[in-house]
Parts: C-alpha cells; structure tokens; sequence
C-alpha cells in the first residue's frame, strides 16, 4: 500500500515536471507551430519507424497515419515487449499469442517490416549504464536508419512509454525527425494533424486484431473517439491525429531537461 502511495507521488511529480517542459517548449517563439494540418502526401519513399512499447500502442497513437504514410514509405514497427506480467496485475494473454496479434494488426495497418526487442513488460529503464539494452536499440536503429521515427511522446503517463522515449532519443542516430503521439496522456497542444478520416475504419479493423489482448479494455473505444475529437475540433470534420514534431537535435535537447 505504502509502495503504491509512493509510486503515485513519484508519477505526479515526474507528470508536472513533463508538463512544465511541455509548456516550455510550445510558448517559445520559435515553435509556435500549432495545430498544422500536416501535408502528409508530400512525405514520401522514406524510411518510417515506429516505435511502441507494447503491441497495440502503434495502432491507437498512430494507425490511421501509419495507413496513410504505408503507400509511399517503408515503414518498420519495434515492439520493445511482447506482454507478461504487468504493474496493475492485470491478466493479458501469453507473449506468442500477443505477437501473433500484433503481426495480424500490423498486416492490416501497412507495416512492412516487425521487429520484436523482448524488453521485460513494466520493467523498460533508461539508464545511461545499462549498456546491453542501449546496445541492442542502437543496433536496430543504426541498422534501419530511418529518416522519421513515430515515438511515444515525452509526456507519456507511463513509465514504459517514457523510458522508450529516453531510449530511442538517446541512442546513436542523428538527423531525423521525431514524431511524439499521444496513448496514455492526450497530445494537448500538437504541432501536427493527420487527418485520418479515409484510414479510421482500417484502424478500428488493426485494433479488432487484437482480440484476446484488449479483451474487456475500455482503450479502443475512448482512442477511436478521441480522433474524432481532434478532428471536429482541429480539422472540422472525421478524425484526426496529433503529433508534436520536431527535429532529432531538438528532441534530444527537449528529452535532456525531463
Ligand atoms: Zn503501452
């Protein structure tokens, strides 16, 4: 109990110093880009690499885009767990069905190319020490070299998703640009909007692939309807997507001060 209270503390502490940074960055008069409708048909024969912590972050905090960039672009997905045991406690299906899922979900959105890190789930650290995690992110991504990487956002309520932030930033690769969606805290002030009205029902078909991994979870409902938030109120119609966009130099220079 007292573990869970100091957790909590610890959470909110770390929430507010995010959004303090978040704040930062979004009043200084250099990025006062928000709310771009982005040209996304501009984005093309890039190497596109999406990063999800656990399998279903990349369809609720970016499938409808990934649809839409998957006909012009390579895209690669990395799952940094595939599932076990979780900080809640809660029951999930095992690792090999949850990877079977996420292919299926995968082959749907447009991804090209799955790549399966098998990273301890509620266990991702970002620790300048821990040589061997850094190690094999680094050779992935070295490897791909893509020239966009679509990540959890550095205001990410969840230790999981923060730490892949951290990892990913930091690893060896320059010259890119980070795109930072939102699963478990709202983008509240995106620089960018994807509208992803043509691509909403193939999303909600991606997130049906994970039938026994999202069994009773109430996410896919409330993300679906968040899009259609962002795109009433951003776009005036369908849905949408949010992203806060910036070069790799920024984003490390963002990551450093959370
Ligand atoms: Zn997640």
């Amino acid at each position: 109990m007292i573990k869970k209270i100091i957790d909590n503390v610890y959470l909110k502490k770390r929430t507010l110093k995010k959004v303090i940074a978040q704040f930062k960055y979004v009043t200084d008069k250099n990025n006062l880009l928000s709310s771009i409708i982005a040209n996304d048909s501009k984005i093309k024969n890039k190497k596109i690499l999406v990063v999800a912590p656990h399998p279903d972050d990349e369809i609720f905090g970016c499938g409808g885009t990934i649809k839409k960039l998957s006909k012009q672009n390579h895209i690669t997905c990395i799952y940094m767990t595939s599932g076990g045991p979780t900080l809640q406690k809660m029951e999930y299906p095992s690792p090999e069905i949850i990877e079977k899922e996420a292919l299926k979900a995968s082959e749907i959105i447009g991804i090209n190319k799955t790549i399966f890190v098998k990273l301890e789930n509620s266990k991702i650290t970002f620790k300048k020490n821990d040589k061997k995690t850094m190690k094999k992110i680094n050779k992935i991504i070295i490897e791909i070299k893509p020239n966009i990487i679509i990540l959890p956002a550095f205001l990410e309520n969840h230790l999981d998703h923060s730490a892949t932030t951290q990892l990913i930033i930091n690893s060896y690769l320059e010259n890119y640009e980070a795109w930072f969606y939102g699963v478990h805290t709202p983008i509240s002030l995106p620089t960018h909007i994807i509208d992803i009205t043509k691509q909403i029902n193939v999303k909600m078909n991606a997130l049906q692939a994970y039938k026994k991994t999202l069994l009773k979870d109430p996410m896919p409902k409330a993300i679906i309807s968040l899009n259609n938030y962002y795109g009433l109120t951003k776009i005036g119609k369908g849905w949408a997507e949010p992203f806060i966009i910036m070069n790799s130099t920024r984003a490390r220079e963002l990551i450093k001060r959370i």
